[in-house]
């Protein structure tokens, strides 16, 4: 039987009249679901008990478990989520001002083996449903107390794709889950408020402009097709000449830009060299470089790279005139990393990581003298930590 969360609003309104219910009926409980944050047939104070009793019978509503919820000093939170198999999820939420951003998962473990990342060394179990994709907003947004009519006040106002697994490999359930955020009367979100970040899919990316109209983030990481091999295997089957190509297939939305991820590992993509390759790589692209402190965890083979460099680096793309971020360490004082608390609670050993934050963002002159006050404070305080 499959469940609520697995419908589109269509979807839902063709099996409403299957099971013998006007399709109006789908629009009711979707406000129900996504409005008032009640997924229960029996809430449903607009049904009929005969109409409540239907939609039991047809549609499963049996929500995942909250298995655990930690929450650090600044404010992040990261959920473990037990599926109906029992095999378990992590999602993550980060509060940032004004901004309140998701970031959820898309597969249990993931086939890629990026050699930096956490999840990599997970075996895929398998892709979540649409609904299972779902089922994390809804469950955040519950858990924060964010089912509110008021826009302004919502907490959870963006979605990224960045937890475990990658998104298009399980295209066809990640777009029908941003169908759904979507939805004007479901979450109602933009597509402007949420971003699929791909390890360099290149045959599938140009249908998230086409089919989709969200965001387009890409994990790049090293602009060196043998470094970028060695770091990401991904890359033999997609070098970087093949993943650029079908960037400027990419359907780029008005005012919009791709959203680089660049992971700093000592010794390895953090030169000047690698910064011009960086710059290089990008060059026909609006862009936005989110460049990311490596914090190693057990058996990780790389080291964080120095702070000089990660300032030298920044500095470089800076000065090309390219929006660039430098991140900060976030929820160090819980298992932040993606896919650290799944391994902990299936017994594996782990450490904490870390999940990042934009702290400042440069290629803006007028933003730059204050953002450089925030990152030496943010960075000075990053030090005092290690
Ligand atoms: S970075 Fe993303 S695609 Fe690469 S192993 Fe981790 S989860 Fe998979």
């Amino acid at each position: 039987m499959k469940h609520i969360f697995d419908y589109t609003r269509d979807q839902l309104k063709a099996q409403m009249k299957d099971v013998g219910l006007k399709p109006f009926r789908a629009d009711q409980a979707w406000q129900w679901i996504y409005q008032k944050g009640l997924a229960d047939p029996e809430a449903m104070t607009n049904l009929g008990a005969g109409d409540k009793a239907k939609l039991q019978e047809n549609i499963n509503f049996k929500l995942p478990e909250v298995t655990a919820e930690q929450k650090a000093a600044d404010g992040v939170i990261k959920w473990l989520f037990k599926l109906e198999d029992g095999q378990e999820i992590e999602t993550v939420f980060i509060p940032q001002g004004k901004r309140g951003t998701l970031c959820v998962s898309s597969q249990v473990g993931c086939t890629l083996t990026c050699r930096f990342c956490h999840t990599g060394t997970q075996a895929l179990a398998r892709n979540l449903t649409a609904g299972e994709i779902i089922a994390q907003v809804w469950l955040a947004k519950r858990q924060l107390e964010d089912f509110t009519d008021a826009d302004t006040a919502r907490k959870l106002t963006n979605i990224v794709f960045m937890g475990m697994g990658e998104p298009l490999y399980n295209k066809d359930n990640v777009f029908d889950a941003c169908r759904i955020l979507m939805d004007e009367k479901g979450f109602a979100m933009g597509g402007r408020k949420i971003t699929i970040s791909t390890s360099g899919v290149a045959p599938e990316i140009a249908d998230i402009g086409e089919d989709l109209g969200v965001n387009l983030a890409v994990s790049l990481h090293s602009a060196d097709n043998e470094t970028r091999t060695k770091i990401m295997p991904l890359n033999k089957k997609y070098p970087l000449e093949v993943l650029q190509e079908s960037l400027k297939n990419f359907r780029l939305r008005e005012n919009r830009r791709i959203t680089w991820e660049y992971v700093l590992l000592k010794g390895v993509n953090d030169s000047m060299e690698d910064a011009e390759k960086l710059l290089k790589f990008i060059k026909p692209f609006p862009s936005l470089v989110n460049l990311i402190p490596f914090n190693p965890w057990p058996g990780s083979p790389f080291e964080c790279s120095d702070l000089e460099a990660q300032k030298a680096f920044r500095n470089r793309i800076a000065k090309a005139g390219v929006d660039v971020t430098l991140r900060l360490t976030r929820g160090e004082d819980i298992l932040a990393a993606c896919g650290q608390l799944r391994s902990e609670s299936s017994g594996r050993s782990t450490v904490s990581l870390e999940y990042p934050s934009v702290v400042a963002v440069y290629g803006n002159e007028k933003q730059k003298k204050l953002s450089e006050e925030k990152l030496k404070v943010k960075i000075e305080s990053t030090e005092g930590d290690s």
